[in-house]
């Protein structure tokens, strides 16, 4: 999120006047900022990752788990240790979307060697100990990416009636004390969101059809206070939710990189935005939703949905307005542009922009590519507004171009030096579902991390058409995608064709994840034995060869259908428990024996071999 200080938030009305101040400031913020970093060169290669944890707390008389609404008592007490120390922690803590919500982030990224890999686990593992000495019997910190039964009755402690027609957060199933109480700045996004859309929210994810799910499937949302705006929205066969917090609350695991120069940012963020849709197969962990088996895997729908704060003339559904144009997509959703000059070429959407803004850009000389996408993020209004914003310094401060960086939320987000220049051009890989394990969550972070590795080191070119990175998306988050599905690719990724000029379209082809990781006899190589040929010509210890190996492992075999994604094995044991009905509905026993079962494979008490280390 961008950096707003004070607590005076504008409301949208408000905000919108100053609307055309922070595109242009905005604008010439980064216009200053690239001046001052755009020839920056031999930055190290450095990394790290961000987790995103969940607070829970358990009745066990009554046999229910709830989100625990206490990040802003927790966060506090947790941020002393660096405030005393600021260099010198394990890890660093920070605010999320949730009062259930808190991000660890490790107190230094880790740097360019691979033997680095082998402190992620450990540093993952220490965040949540850290955590648990301040909780109380009863409450855990855990990984999981939404509580199954998050939005239904009983899911929040303390609980709050929702408020269906109020003009702050307003849902049929969610109340505002589930959003940060600390940082106004997510609930006044949220309201802010909602308020620009004009509209109730629409999170429509298809229902999972079990034998017993009724035909069609439709709630009585007056139930639940409707007046019948969110009626109007439901679609039938579909499980409807009306909030931000069930695509914003929903944790996930992130990794930023840092490049050598901006050149190197923008070759890695084209090369890594085609690997998005398939790290979300391989990383699914999230089939339930407010309580029901649903027909995807991933977070990425709802997350998606829960901040598409276009107008309805925006979206194409009604005549535009002044000052409005077509936009495409959500604030959240797949790369739109290729950065780098060879990406280009595979640069088919339409992008939506304000000519202005490219003018401005193009008039201090930014290149066009870079132009387009900088002009194009700014068709986006600023949702947490506040004066200070509008005071910030366009030479020195960063606040306008941050606030609207920060809250367009893309698979992968392109980033800057901040304002006080103390690092260079990054690149973060955003669309993974957080696993429910330490050891895939270091897993998942050094097998892209290992990706940016081999693609520099081999000058991979992943690259096809964005149209077709975004098809794939709307493919990886189906309900076992990662079986099921096809992927387009590019077949010759080591360039050993590039004499024979082949077109876009000869370039394409569609492949099984098990393909693309694990490689096609002949016809493709695969990622996985691009890694190891990486790795035997590197001088790695045998340790840090061994964590890695079993990092490969987790994704081989899960790309090959041996091992079962976090989703699948979710589902099986949600849908194998006693209470199940085959109704697609998961009862509040069958959502808390699930996080208890969660919790222990967390400790290491107990072994699950379906989903890891099953040799
Ligand atoms: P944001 O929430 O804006 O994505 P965070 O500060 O929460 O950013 O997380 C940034 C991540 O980047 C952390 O994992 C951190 O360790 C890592 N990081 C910090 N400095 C660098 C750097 N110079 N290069 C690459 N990664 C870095
Ligand atoms: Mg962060
Ligand atoms: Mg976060
Ligand atoms: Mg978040
Ligand atoms: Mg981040």
């Amino acid at each position: 999120m961008g950096v707003v200080t004070t607590d005076e938030i504008f409301t949208w009305e408000e905000s919108k006047k100053h609307r055309d101040y922070v595109r242009y400031h905005g604008v010439l913020q980064f216009i200053n900022l690239w001046k001052k970093s755009k020839d920056r060169k031999n930055d190290e290669f450095k990394w790290g990752d961000e987790l995103e944890f969940m607070l829970v707390k358990f009745d066990d008389k009554n046999k229910i788990a709830k989100l625990n609404l206490i990040s802003h008592k927790l966060l506090p007490i947790l941020n002393e240790k660096e405030n005393a120390n600021p260099n010198g922690v394990d890890c660093i803590w920070r605010p999320e979307f949730g009062s259930y919500q808190l991000e660890g982030i490790p107190g230094q990224p880790y740097g360019g060697l691979l033997s680095d890999f082998k402190t992620v686990e450990k540093n993952m593992r220490n965040r949540r100990l850290e955590v648990m000495e301040y909780l109380k019997s009863d409450e855990i910190i855990m990984m999981l990416t939404v509580l199954p039964r998050m939005g239904c009755p009983n899911s929040f402690d303390p609980s709050e009636q929702p408020s269906p027609n109020s003009n702050d957060y307003a849902s049929l199933f969610v109340a505002s004390n589930t959003v940060n109480q600390q940082f106004l700045r997510w609930r006044r996004t949220s309201v802010n969101l909602r308020a620009r859309r004009n509209e109730v929210l629409a999170i429509n994810l298809p229902i999972f059809k079990d034998k017993n799910v009724p035909e069609p499937f439709r709630e009585d949302l007056r139930a639940f206070n409707d007046d019948g705006k969110c009626e109007a929205h439901a679609k039938d066969n579909h499980v409807y939710m009306d909030a931000t917090g069930f695509g914003m609350g929903c944790c996930c695991l992130q990794v930023t990189f840092q490049g050598r120069d901006i050149q190197e940012a923008r070759v890695l963020y084209d090369q890594l935005t085609p690997f998005v849709p398939i790290m979300v197969a391989l990383t699914a962990a999230c089939p339930i939703f407010r309580g029901y088996l649903t027909e995807v895997d991933s977070r990425i729908l709802s997350c998606i949905d829960s901040v598409d704060d276009r107008t309805p003339g925006e979206r194409g559904l009604e005549p535009l307005e002044d000052n409005e144009m077509l936009i495409r997509t959500s604030r959240n959703g797949s790369t739109e542009w290729y950065l780098s000059e060879e990406g280009d070429r595979y640069n088919d959407v339409d992008l939506e922009y304000d000519e202005k803004l490219y003018k401005l850009l193009r008039d201090h000389e930014v290149d066009r590519i870079l132009a387009q996408h900088i002009a194009h993020l700014f068709v986006r209004d600023s949702l947490c507004l506040n004066s200070m914003a509008l005071q910030s310094n366009d030479e020195t401060d960063t606040d306008l171009f941050e606030n609207i960086q920060g809250t367009t939320w893309r698979t992968m987000r392109f980033k800057p030096p901040p304002a006080n220049l103390s690092t260079g051009w990054r690149v973060e890989f955003r669309p993974c579902d957080i696993q429910i394990t330490d050891f895939e969550n270091a897993a998942t972070a050094c097998f892209i991390a290992l990706l940016t590795r081999v693609i520099l080191s081999f000058n991979l070119n992943l690259l096809i058409p964005l149209t077709k990175v975004e098809e794939n998306l709307h493919r990886s988050y189906k309900r076992d995608a990662i079986n099921k599905e096809k992927f387009w690719f590019q077949r010759d990724i080591t360039r050993s064709e590039t004499e024979k000029k082949l077109s876009i379209d000869e370039e394409l082809c569609e492949l099984t994840i098990d393909e693309i990781i694990n490689g096609k006899t002949e016809t493709f190589v695969g990622i996985i034995p691009l890694m190891n040929s990486y790795l035997d010509n590197m001088n790695v210890d045998s340790e840090t060869r061994c964590t890695i190996q079993q990092y490969l492992d987790l994704f081989k075999k899960r790309a090959s259908g041996k091992l079962m994604t976090d989703a699948a094995w979710i589902r099986k044991q949600v849908t194998s428990h006693p209470e199940y009905k085959k109704d697609s509905i998961v009862s509040d026993r069958n959502n808390y024996d699930l996080v208890k079962k969660i919790y222990e494979i967390q400790m290491n008490t107990k072994q699950h071999p379906e989903m890891f280390l099953s040799y």
